[in-house]
C-alpha cells in the first residue's frame, strides 16, 4: 500500500509560509498550531518570524492566580512561549496587546516585553483601569 499524499503536501515552502501568515492574521494560536501539524510545518513556521509577532498579554487560565513573588505561577506557559515568541520573532516588529483584569499572569510577559520596545510596532490595552508595575524588583 502506498502512503497518501495529500494535496496540501505539494505546496512549496513559500506558498505555505504565505498561507500560515493569512491564518496568523485570523488566530492568536496560530503559530503554536500549525508547528505541531508535521516536521515539515514546524520547519516552515520555525522560518517564518512574522508569525510569532503578536503577543496577547492576559490571564490564560479559568481558576484564581496563584501568585508567587509577585508572579502568576499558573501562568508559566505563556511566560514560556512569550519567550519562544521573542526569540522567533527574530528582529521583526512585534504586536503586544494586553486583555483581562490580571496583572499577576502578566506582569512577567511584561518585563520581557519592555525589554524590546523599540520593537513595538503596536500597543493596544483593554485594561482601562489598571496599571501594571514593569520595573525589575
Ligand atoms: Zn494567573
Amino acid at each position: 500500500m502506498q502512503p497518501s499524499t495529500s494535496p496540501i503536501s505539494v505546496l512549496c515552502d513559500e506558498l505555505l509560509s504565505t498561507i500560515f501568515l493569512i491564518d496568523f492574521y485570523n488566530s492568536k494560536e496560530a503559530p503554536w498550531n500549525l508547528a505541531v501539524v508535521c516536521k515539515t510545518w514546524r520547519r516552515i513556521c520555525l522560518l517564518t518570524p512574522e508569525i510569532w509577532t503578536r503577543f496577547n498579554v492576559g490571564r490564560d487560565h479559568d481558576l484564581e492566580c496563584k501568585v508567587v513573588d509577585k508572579t502568576c505561577v499558573d501562568s508559566q506557559l505563556q511566560i514560556s512561549r512569550c519567550c519562544l515568541k521573542l526569540q522567533r520573532s527574530q528582529a521583526r516588529p512585534i504586536q503586544v496587546d494586553i486583555e483581562g483584569p490580571s496583572p499577576s499572569c502578566s506582569i512577567s510577559m511584561m518585563r520581557a516585553l519592555v525589554q524590546h520596545t523599540l520593537r513595538w510596532e503596536s500597543f493596544q490595552s483593554r485594561r482601562p483601569y489598571e496599571s501594571v508595575n514593569t520595573t525589575q524588583q
